[in-house]
């Protein structure tokens, strides 16, 4: 059975070795998530290295993200590394503070704070663990009560309730990044924090500006983001549902009907969804998971999202193979307990602009109504492939290609499959389909008698010409 909700692991200690990465690959992971947080330029080229090697090694196609830190909207460092604080403590976040913090208080990495709240604001640090409400700014003091107490350390994380720091999404450090993430070819790239459509177009023009092709992710995990998360979601590639900030944002239990909202959204206007945070949080210690990440997953699944991503779990976990190998395990049932087909296809839906896309959707139509074991797109930019799997089909898209950048970009695409195939043998596109079907009876992908919905272009090789469809019975082309 194959897999078609994909795994985006996160690079760290516990998976940054040879022989960990090459584990976690072998047990299912797609893509690997580079945290641009932690390292330098030259650490990252390393990674990317080290992925590659390890995927090669494994033999599986693995792609690569590079998620940019964003703004660093955070207290600085404390004289004891860490304090703790009571409710009605009074505590002051100081903009203008320069040594180490105290029981009283300490200082920003965002300078803006003062400027962004008033009397009444709530803060949010540590993921929300703490709250403060703000009783006055006096300069560059922020001076708040503590509402919910706890444990305070060095660079925690400040959100605001319901929004609105103006941090802008792109600091000077993600504009060197994204340089790095064009040199190193990743195959995402990951923009934390955006507000706006503006701030995933200006991503865009410095990606070109770099010579890189990465897909563009927006991490929707700001309050900013919902009201304009159409426009977000048109300016981009693929979203992630981030539900860590997201949830401080906007308040824990209201992720859970947005989660849904961003998947359909993102899916109806052609663009790829990760479903992000804390889903398998509890195996960072534990061998097994919880009954309610089992559900969690699963839901994400069956809400139609492209991936599933780990966190801590593969980055810092103690078991980071063992929390791939459950979540593809959760995965398949969870897929295999899902309505496609005849259910997928809504064939009402919208206007084609493109005759590539227009062939595309009439295999997807064909593949949800007709018995065939699989779609195969002889593709090079991998659009057809994209759009083939917006809906699901309820049966695997085999995407052959020669372009090593499209086989790893595929990665990210629910139910798609990437294959090497070089048509280059192919002088005309019904040999270019021989080729293919008998490359996949040879890796055992499908068998004798088969149906398959085949697409390819006339001009073989080049990107943009798919232009015909066809339905083959595997071994037929031997009977004439
Ligand atoms: P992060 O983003 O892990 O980079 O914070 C994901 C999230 O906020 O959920
Ligand atoms: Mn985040």
């Amino acid at each position: 059975m194959l897999r078609r909700t994909k795994i985006v692991a996160t690079l760290g200690p516990a998976s940054g070795t040879p022989e960990a990465l090459e584990q976690i690959v072998r047990a299912g992971v797609d893509v690997v998530r580079m945290n641009f947080s932690h390292g330098s330029a030259a650490d990252h080229i390393e990674r990317a290295e080290m992925v590659r090697a390890a995927a090669k090694k494994v033999g599986r196609t693995v792609g690569i993200l590079a998620d940019l830190q964003g703004p660093k909207i955070r207290v600085r460092r404390f004289e004891h590394g860490k304090i703790e604080l009571e409710p009605g403590d009074h505590f002051i976040l100081d903009a203008s503070m320069d040594g180490l913090g105290n029981q009283q208080r300490v200082g920003l990495d965002y300078k803006e704070l003062p400027n962004d709240v008033e009397k009444g604001a709530i803060l949010l640090l540590n993921d929300g663990m703490l709250e403060f409400v703000v009783d006055e700014i006096r300069g560059a003091e922020v001076h708040c009560t503590v509402v919910r107490g706890g444990i305070l350390s060095n660079n925690k994380g400040i959100n605001r309730k319901g929004g609105g720091l103006t941090a802008p999404a792109l600091t000077e450090k993600d504009e060197q990044d994204i340089k790095t993430a064009a040199l190193l070819k990743a195959d995402f790239l990951a923009v934390s924090f955006p507000r706006s459509a503006a701030d995933m177009q200006r991503a865009r023009k410095l990606m070109q500006d770099a010579g890189g092709e990465s897909l563009l992710v927006a991490k929707i995990e700001r309050a900013e983001a919902i009201p304009v998360l159409g426009e977000i979601i048109d300016a981009s590639d693929a979203i992630m549902v981030a539900r860590g900030d997201l949830a401080v944002e906007v308040g824990d239990a209201a992720v859970p009907r947005l989660q849904k909202r961003m998947i359909r959204m993102a899916r109806e206007r052609d663009k790829l969804v990760i479903t992000a945070t804390q889903m398998m949080e509890s195996m960072i210690n534990n061998p097994i998971p919880t009954r309610a990440e089992v559900s969690d997953v699963a839901n994400a699944v069956l809400d139609g999202t492209d991936a599933v991503m780990l966190s801590a779990e593969t980055a810092v976990g103690e078991y980071p193979a063992e929390t791939v190998e459950a979540m593809a395990r959760i995965c398949l049932q969870a897929e295999s307990d899902q309505e496609g087909g005849r259910a997928g296809y809504n064939p009402s839906s919208g206007e084609f602009s493109r005759v590539d896309q227009s062939i595309a959707m009439s295999a997807l139509y064909a593949a949800s109504h007709f018995d065939v074991a699989a779609i195969v797109a002889l593709t090079q930019s991998g659009s057809t492939a994209l759009w083939m799997s917006r809906v699901n089909a309820g049966v695997p898209i085999f995407a052959l290609t020669p372009v090593e950048q499209t086989l790893t970009k595929v990665t990210l695409f629910s139910g798609v499959h990437p294959i090497t195939f070089n048509p280059a043998r192919s002088d005309t596109p019904s040999a270019a389909l021989i080729d293919a079907e008998e490359e996949l009876v040879r890796l055992g992908l499908v068998k004798n008698n088969d149906l398959l919905v085949m697409t390819v272009g006339e001009a073989i090789g080049t990107s943009g010409h798919t232009n015909t469809m066809k339905i083959v019975r595997v071994g037929d082309h031997r009977k004439v």
